[in-house]
């Protein structure tokens, strides 16, 4: 992950990370650490991102 994240959390392989985007956004990022999986998505809110990484059924493990 390459912006700068904060209040990063890991929930299973996928991370959790709260950053501001260009415009000054609250974006929060769920990102699979595993290395053939790639799903990374944003959304809106912290609870949906975690939401997000909880019932993410990895391809890759
Ligand atoms: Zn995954």
């Amino acid at each position: 992950m390459l912006r700068r994240f904060r209040n990063l959390a890991r929930l299973g392989p996928v991370e959790v990370g709260t950053a501001n985007d260009r415009r000054g956004r609250t974006r929060h990022t769920a990102a699979c650490t595993a290395p053939r999986c790639g799903f990374s998505a944003e959304y809106d809110t912290r609870s949906a991102a975690e939401l997000a990484a909880r019932t993410h059924r990895c391809p890759a493990h």
